[in-house]
């Protein structure tokens, strides 16, 4: 700690206990507040004139609209004149003539249908709104929207436009005045984009009423938005969960003696983190965003949250993202504070700007706008989720600091229309401002542009490159067509070339760092240090995709390397796989490379018999790892080379037809029968393996925990049960949502038909997997399944007994928050080690710790053994830390033989007796966190490292028949790990045959007793 924090956090201190003391008093004052209203203070002569601007109004306001909006605000602070009244139209609907409710009238949310049939009728009646598609409908086949509002001879021109923020964001095209000329013509388009998360519902009704007041109004402050700035609105980003959002709210209307539903799925995948697929672009709505940003080059894509009190408008507490040019860093300060000044200027309370999240991770969906000189921003104003007015409690964010001179009240009567209030006056007082300096954004948006071209000649690096002579060739394709997905371009070398002393063939990738998207390229690829005496990160602190991937790529300083002849792509990065020929084949050979594809290739050849490799062999002229598939002729009839050219080249593996049987010990390949579990309090990390499931076309059955509890025999059904993260204990975990009250059904039905498009339903969500289940898992896994819990659910099998010899320890001085590090295969004859290299990075997250019993015993205590003496203190005495202690005036005594590892003495054999636990029952540690502290960090954050160095990753439990499986990293996290999905898909394909390689003699000693081969 710093002393600066130290200092921050001693105030802070003190100010808990003021506050506290003083808590009542203060809402006693508020309440004081309330009788004698109005309580704003006297307008400034600014604030005066500001009213007139932006009330003067040619037109009527519609006065019904206008006592609504007073009616439903509760406090007279949380109004602006921006907002207090609606201008009448007889041509244009306001929203209450579509929809029959003024826009943040208690009781109602509106269904994206509703949205849009709004937003239609809008474009029908005036000129001066538009409608448009999203490339991609949502996974659940819903349409997302995007609304276009501003004057209409701009909209009539709209593709012209879009034409001139294309020419700004690509400065290599044309000269510095045709720049100016274009800027002086051009518009600021300001993208305001609502509800990404689902419960935070405000958004989407405030953006209809935003679109009818910037078509209709005629006060100078509109009429100047409209002049220089094109709206764009995304109505509602995730379709999906916006309308089960609706639907949870309409069951609790219509059912208020029931507990309503947690609101378990938002979208189909993912829940809260639909906003952290900026670097995987899983999602649709990731991907409509990127293409929207590219079709439009929007000055400012602004995302709508609601969260904290009343409104946080983004800059972070730092440390910010170091790719970014800082001159967007300086945009996020000038738009924040000029809210704040007006707002505040207004009499409004509690906005505020910088202690709230960080500015580091660019994995949030605003990084298309962030990521590609554009500004990318955010609100988080204060949500009741519901739209029913409520009395609220406001604690941290309600104390006064630095950056929150004005704080919400401690106490508060909030409505849906207070938030509507809020976000809309404040947005628009953003894109009043946008449109009063539209030339100083667009120059600022040129002027980055200009900047990220000349990164290769300035700061560099100069290149990225991604050599095409590397194991994963399909995944490295990938990787390009991603970046090729965010705009960024990628060329192939057309001949071998050399940057500084390293040589790279032709067909490697390159990625130029003189475009205008270099800074995505480069901040995606290159690695990231997380300092700990920074803020605490808001979330993940390294994300290196090369790495999480497994894919090498190289960043290349060396400008000469620009000169190599090159291509540029002109579509998608595709790798063909090949059959290759022979007269008569005994069988064909495909290399396990660690390839996702080769997973999805077991599945397309179901039907084949199919074995894999227990070891590197040499055939044909070629070397192949351990786990390389063996189809054999003989075992399959009928002609096996028809059969694997279609999936094999879609794949882009390689079949090598051999004609003579490698010698190599080889097991039947089985295609498991894989279950993902999920419970019914959280579904978010599950989505993640399932949409890669999906994506690669991996059959699986998706079961929730009363599945677990309910069917005995789960062997019968299932090879291979895995369970994605959830968090809390095992008890939490087992026992689910409580038994307490009537059944809380998550099913579609008339008022909820959205639920009804959910990935899983059930009549009660409540009870968890219960004992039961956990009875009904220790028998699947005795009758030989593989059970596979991912993090903090191992915590499940050790701590109901289960299993024996795996303990989790808490860490404590550990800090390593969503980073990459680097491990090793401690075991390379597990057939979970099957295709990789010896080491590989992984993504870990904070927990949990493993410790694996030496032999035997509960798995506490007894510590790891892959770090003999590593951190042990010697005494103090003679020489240095490694010499042995010298005992004067005794004969010197020699320094025990080293033992191998998990081998016991007799003297430990005696003490343990009963539980001593033999060799073949021993958990097997397959992979280990790096044992130099120093080597395990390759991006984000680490402190306490000596904690993590050495740890299990990946244990692998024998039960009974089968295993349990444990993962300390996440091998499928925001689809940006693929680089360890095969050690999740190796548990399974080998699910029959996880023995394999265990209690083989030890290499380095030449045989010995059988023990876990784990060092
Ligand atoms: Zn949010």
């Amino acid at each position: 700690m710093n002393l600066r924090m130290l200092a921050r956090n001693l105030r802070f201190f003190a100010l808990v206990v003021v506050v506290s003391a003083a808590a009542s008093q203060m809402s006693n004052n508020v309440g004081a507040q309330k009788t004698k209203k109005p309580k704003t203070a006297p307008p400034s002569a600014n604030k005066a004139e500001k009213a007139i601007d932006s009330k003067v109004n040619t037109a009527p306001n519609n006065a019904e609209y206008g006592a609504r909006i007073k009616e439903y605000t509760t406090e007279s602070y949380f109004m602006t004149e921006l907002v207090d009244h609606l201008p009448a139209s007889d041509k244009v609907p306001s929203p209450d003539k579509v929809l029959g409710y003024a826009v943040g009238a208690p009781g109602h949310l509106t269904y994206t249908k509703d949205l849009y049939r709004y937003y239609r009728e809008l474009e029908k009646s005036t000129a001066r709104v538009r409608t448009f598609m999203a490339p991609e409908k949502s996974e659940e086949g819903k349409e997302q929207m995007l609304v276009a509002v501003g004057d209409e001879a701009a909209l009539a021109k709209l593709d012209r436009y879009k034409q001139i923020t294309a020419k700004l964001a690509d400065p290599r095209q044309g000269t510095e005045a045709e720049a100016e000329q274009l800027i002086g013509e051009g518009k600021a388009l300001y993208w305001a984009s609502g509800s990404i998360h689902s419960p935070e519902t405000g958004s989407c009704e405030m953006l209809m009423e935003l679109a009818y007041r910037i078509a209709t109004e005629e006060s100078p402050f509109i009429q100047a938005i409209r002049k220089n700035v094109i709206v764009l609105i995304t109505p509602a980003l995730e379709v999906d969960g916006r309308d089960r959002m609706v639907d949870t709210y309409n069951y609790r209307k219509a059912n208020p003696d029931k507990t309503a539903p947690p609101f378990v799925y938002w979208g189909h995948y993912v829940a809260h983190d639909n906003n952290r697929d900026g670097l995987g672009m899983a999602l649709a709505l990731s991907r409509n965003q990127m293409k929207t940003f590219l079709e439009y080059h929007p000055t400012i894509l602004h995302d709508l949250h609601e969260s904290v009190p009343f409104l946080y408008t983004s800059t972070g507490t730092g440390p910010y993202n170091a790719w970014l040019d800082p001159i967007v860093i300086d945009e996020w300060n000038l738009l924040a504070y000029h809210e704040i000044e007006e707002m505040t200027k207004r009499g409004v309370p509690g906005v505020w700007t910088h202690g709230f999240y960080d500015g580091w991770a660019p994995n949030y969906m605003f990084y298309v706008a962030n990521g590609h000189n554009a500004i990318g921003r955010f609100y988080e104003t204060f949500g009741n989720s519901v739209a029913d007015t409520m009395d609220r409690t406001v604690t941290a964010e309600s104390q006064r600091d630095w950056f929150r001179p004005n704080p919400p009240q401690p106490r508060v009567k909030w409505s849906l229309r207070n938030n509507v209030n809020m976000q809309e006056s404040a947005i628009l007082l953003a894109m009043n401002f946008v449109s009063n300096n539209k030339d100083r954004f667009l120059k600022n948006f040129y002027l980055k542009s200009r900047r990220s071209v000349a990164k290769a000649t300035n700061e560099g690096p100069a290149a990225w490159v991604i050599p095409s002579d590397q194991p994963r060739v399909v995944e490295a394709a990938d990787m390009v067509n991603l970046l090729r997905l965010m705009g960024v371009e990628v060329h192939r070398a057309d001949k071998e070339f050399t940057a500084k002393d390293q040589k790279f063939p032709a067909g490697s990738y390159v990625i130029r760092m003189d475009q205008p998207y270099s800074r995505m390229a480069d901040m995606l690829l290159d690695t990231q240090y997380y300092n700990v005496n920074d803020p605490r990160p808001y979330d993940d602190t390294g994300w290196t995709l090369g790495a999480l991937r497994n894919v090498k790529t190289v960043r290349v300083t060396d400008r000469g390397a620009l000169q190599t002849p090159m291509t540029l792509l002109s579509s998608d990065a595709k790798v063909a796989g090949t059959v290759s020929n022979s007269a008569a084949p005994v069988a064909y050979v495909i290399n396990h490379n660690a390839e996702n594809t080769l997973m999805a290739l077991r599945y397309r050849l179901k039907d084949l018999k199919i074995d894999a490799a227990e070891d590197s062999f040499e055939t044909a002229g070629q070397k192949f790892n351990a786990g390389s598939f063996i189809i054999k002729s003989a075992d399959n009839s009928g002609n096996l080379r028809d059969k694997l050219t279609g999936p094999v080249r879609d794949t882009g593996l390689n079949a090598v037809a051999v004609d003579k049987l490698p010698e190599v010990k080889t097991h039947a390949l089985a295609v498991p029968r894989i279950a993902i579990l999920h419970t019914w309090t959280n579904t978010q990390n599950d989505g993640w393996f399932r949409i890669e499931f999906d994506r690669l076309q991996i059959p699986y059955t998706y079961i929730s925990d009363q599945v677990i509890r309910d069917i005995p025999n789960l062997r019968d059904k299932f090879d291979v049960i895995i369970f994605p993260p959830v968090g809390g204990s095992a008890q939490a975990i087992v026992s689910g949502i409580p038994m307490r009250g009537g059944p809380i059904p998550w099913k579609g039905s008339e008022v909820t038909p959205n639920i009804g498009l959910s990935p899983d339903q059930t009549d009660d969500m409540r009870g968890g997997m219960s004992l039961s289940g956990v009875l009904n898992l220790q028998k699947f896994v005795e009758a030989g399944g593989v059970f596979i819990p991912i993090a903090n659910c191992a915590r499940v099998p050790i701590d109901y007994g289960i299993t024996s010899g795996v303990a989790i320890t808490d860490p404590r001085q550990l800090q390593a928050r969503g980073s990459v590090y680097s491990a090793t295969f401690s075991d390379r004859r597990s057939p979970i080690a099957y295709g990789y290299g010896e080491t590989l990075p992984i993504y870990f997250n904070q927990a949990p710790l493993f410790q694996v019993a030496a032999a035997g015993g509960s798995g506490g205590g007894a510590g790891g053994f892959g770090n003999p003496g590593g951190n042990s203190q010697r005494p103090s005495g003679r020489g240095t830390l490694t010499d042995p202690d010298i005992v004067q005036g005794m004969p010197l005594a020699e320094p025990p033989a080293p033992r191998r590892p998990g081998e016991l003495t007799d003297e430990q054999r005696l003490q343990q007796g009963a539980f001593f636990t033999p060799p073949q029952l021993r958990p097997r540690v397959v992979l280990r966190f790096a044992s130099d502290e120093k080597s395990l960090l390759i991006s984000g954050m680490l402190a306490g490292g000596s904690e993590l160095a050495n740890a299990p990753a990946v244990v692998d439990v024998p039960v009974g028949q089968g295993h349990v499986v444990m993962f300390a990293n996440n091998p499928m996290w925001r689809h940006q790990t693929q680089g360890s999905f095969f050690l999740l898909f190796n548990a399974a394909l080998n699910f029959d045959n996880l023995d394999v390689g265990r209690g083989a003699a030890n290499p380095r000693t030449g045989g010995g007793r059988a023990t876990t081969d784990n060092y």
